[in-house]
């Protein structure tokens, strides 16, 4: 095997990659102070894993404890009580070397009903998390626990649901345990929203999930060479609006992609493999002339951002990115129609739905479907949208199009919309559009 390039390389203890994720996990609310631990299997066999009894909330570097490939155990406290269904999964996945366990309010939901939630609902969730598994109950701590679940990894499932519990969730990092944990328990959300809607989300075939696994972006590279003093400012301001929109769950660690435009031929774009969550500067890739920074890997929807700036030489900025309540209207192939109050209408216009496919092909008809009087979209089982003047109009315009969402959401709680009548329309129009 060739040793990992310097970039790929993991320089994080183990013990510091955990605390660093428990406080991911606990600051966006996926797991209670109790509920939850984590694990990482080193390189000589040990593991390193989450204390029982101490709370999530607080952990430090000196909590995570230390289980050496002969049982003995390294730390000031007992490892997590769910330490035997770890060691059992790792027994039987070798190709294992993480595991999270949670209990996050939307896969808890699907545990409870005993209902496997399906993936299939975003093309990135099922590319991201594959099919899911279920494990029978079992009493939490036992040896029959990890039975019931190890055997379902065994079956060679990497998300596996727990009845009346949770889930657990691997992989060949820390890093992809944790991205499939996060995505799964959004689509989760999403599939739930989508029901608060009264609508039974829209799955994804098999043909449209091959034909978006297949999308290629054959760009050539170029030497982009050093920076210009515009281009560092618009590169910092991008990722500072990413890194918001991750605080505002605007969108998660592998689903989105943001661009700016540097100046008439080129813009910058995030990565596709990047943590959204952390983004910085030098992760973006420039995108000059159709042509991509060498040694980078820029969105698979680069073409999409590159056909409407191509267009639109008054736009700057270009966002897609999955809020949830949004993203449920994407799944159920439903309207939203944002005559609600006058800040929607204003902000957003009409909100078409655009078909599929059109998100995977060079962008033409998308280009052609969103402009600058209408910037707002919805693509079908694929979130929102958005293109601005500047990444800021943009942003805005996605934070309103999600609270849109999720009021029209929760009015459907209390009886349903009453949308403005076309004489309000046509006086806001007059008043702000014209
Ligand atoms: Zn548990």
């Amino acid at each position: 095997m060739s040793p990992l390039p310097p970039s790929n390389r993991n320089y994080i203890h183990p013990a510091d990659e955990l605390v660093k994720a428990m406080e991911r996990i606990y600051r966006y609310s996926m797991t209670t102070t109790s509920g939850g631990n984590l694990s990482i299997r080193d390189d000589d066999g040990s593991i390193w894993i989450t204390p029982a009894r101490v709370d999530k909330g607080n952990l430090t570097r000196e909590d995570i404890v230390h289980v050496l490939p002969d049982g003995k155990v390294e730390g000031r406290h007992p490892a997590s009580s769910e330490f035997p269904f770890h060691r059992k999964i790792y027994e039987l996945r070798p190709d294992l070397k993480a595991i999270v366990h949670a209990h996050p309010v939307a896969l808890v939901a699907f545990s409870i009903s005993g209902i496997t939630p399906k993936t299939k609902l975003l093309a990135k969730a099922h590319a991201v998390c594959g099919q899911v598994g279920f494990a029978s109950y079992a009493l939490p701590g036992s040896t029959q626990l990890g039975e019931n679940i190890a055997k379902v990894f065994a079956e060679g499932f990497n998300c596996v649901l727990l009845e009346n519990h949770g889930v657990a969730i691997g992989g060949t990092s820390f890093k992809e345990a944790f991205e499939r944990f996060e995505t799964l328990e959004f689509a989760c959300r999403t599939s739930l929203k989508c029901r608060a809607l009264g609508i039974t989300p829209h799955f994804l075939t098999d043909e449209q999930l091959s034909k978006a696994s297949a999308r290629s972006v054959e760009l050539e590279s170029f030497d982009s060479g050093l920076p210009t003093t515009e281009e560092r400012a618009t590169r910092r301001d991008l990722c500072e609006f990413v890194r918001r929109g991750y605080r505002q769950r605007l969108l998660i660690s592998t689903e989105g992609s943001f661009s700016s435009r540097v100046d008439g031929e080129s813009f910058v774009i995030t990565a596709s493999d990047t943590d959204r969550a952390v983004v910085e500067s030098g992760d973006l890739v420039m995108i000059r002339r159709g042509k991509y920074e060498a040694g980078k890997k820029p969105s698979q929807a680069v073409l999409l951002h590159a056909a409407i700036y191509a267009k639109y030489p008054e736009i700057h900025s270009v966002v897609i990115a999955t809020p949830v309540n949004a993203t449920a209207f994407s799944v159920a192939h439903q309207k939203l129609d944002v005559r609600t109050i006058p800040e929607s209408y204003i902000f957003l216009r009409d909100v078409k739905t655009l078909p599929f496919l059109w998100a995977y092909g060079d962008g033409a008809e998308i280009a052609e479907a969103v402009t600058p009087e209408y910037p707002v979209a919805l693509l079908e089982d694929g979130g929102a949208l958005v293109i601005g003047r500047t990444i800021l109009d943009a942003f805005d315009r996605l934070e309103v199009l999600e609270s849109t969402s999720e009021a029209v959401i929760n009015a459907g709680f209390l009886g349903s919309v009453k949308p403005m009548d076309d004489a309000v329309i046509d006086e806001l129009i007059g008043a702000f559009l014209k």
